[in-house]
């Protein structure tokens, strides 16, 4: 069945080659990012031709209210969400600014929550499906990144306790934990370096993570779920 999946963070990287996955089969996809030429960029290219862009700062309440209620009067009710909007301003605590970890925890964790409870009031007549998008330095913590990593790990335990909420109206709610994958956010990093912390020896593909998106949207018996994709990251941190 033909559904409308909505994909913050969707103009580029794993956000973008989930939309791509979304609209392969057969779905109809809102693609939402800051810069709304871009979405709407990405949105032209996905295959079917009745996609929509739409520009939304993540972390802003009214934008995300205001971009619901957009979706909701012009594209239906919403099957499926993917939050995959985040930033990093890596740092030692030490030598963080308070405004970078504002950001951070907005856009990451403060973000996905606005977006789940507005997608939930959207699905609570049809049900439907949500995967949040962690990371595995969530899971393991990294020397560096104690800011970002609280963000993600705080929203695995936000995916978990909703996906209690919300399973009696056929809600789903799972989240994927990336490690290393080639995107505009690890453009910076030496991948012959980090390969050699991985056991599979490489950075993974946007298209890599997308397909572990694709198969907890899928997977009908599957919630309050995190799937590690990072090629073995997890077994040396
Ligand atoms: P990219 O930097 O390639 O893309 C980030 C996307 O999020 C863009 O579409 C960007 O568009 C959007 N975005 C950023 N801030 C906001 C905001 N405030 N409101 C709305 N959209 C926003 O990142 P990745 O694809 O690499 O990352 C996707 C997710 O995966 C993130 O949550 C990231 O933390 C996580 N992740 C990534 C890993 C990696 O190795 N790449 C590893 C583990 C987790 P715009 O700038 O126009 O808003």
């Amino acid at each position: 069945m033909s559904r409308l999946g909505v994909v913050f963070g969707g103009s580029r990287g794993i956000g973008q080659a989930a939309a791509q996955l979304l609209a392969q089969r057969g779905h109809r996809v809102v693609v939402i990012s800051r810069n709304q030429e871009a979405a709407q960029a990405t949105a032209d290219t996905l295959p079917g031709g009745k996609h929509v862009g739409l520009g939304c700062d993540v972390s802003k309440e009214q934008e995300v209210q205001r971009t619901f209620d957009t979706i909701s009067k012009t594209c239906g009710p919403v099957g499926y969400l993917i939050n995959a909007a985040g930033i990093n301003r890596d740092a030692l605590l030490l030598r963080s600014k308070s405004e970078d970890m504002v950001s951070v925890l907005h856009t990451n964790l403060l973000g996905s929550m606005l977006t789940c409870r507005a997608a939930i009031r959207s699905m609570l007549s049809n049900g439907g499906t949500i995967v949040n998008i962690g990371s595995v330095v969530g899971v393991k913590g990294n020397a560096g990144q104690s800011v970002y990593s609280a963000s993600k790990a705080g929203l695995e335990g936000f995916t978990r306790s909703l996906a209690k909420e919300v399973a009696s109206r056929n809600i789903r709610v799972n989240l994927v934990a990336p490690g290393l994958i080639r995107t505009d956010m690890t453009a910076g990093l030496n991948e012959e370096e980090y390969g050699q912390k991985i056991p599979l020896g490489r950075f993974g593909d946007p298209q890599e993570v997308a397909q572990a998106v694709m198969f907890l949207l899928e997977s009908p018996y599957i919630t309050g779920h995190v799937l590690l994709v990072d090629g073995g990251l997890h077994l040396t941190m």
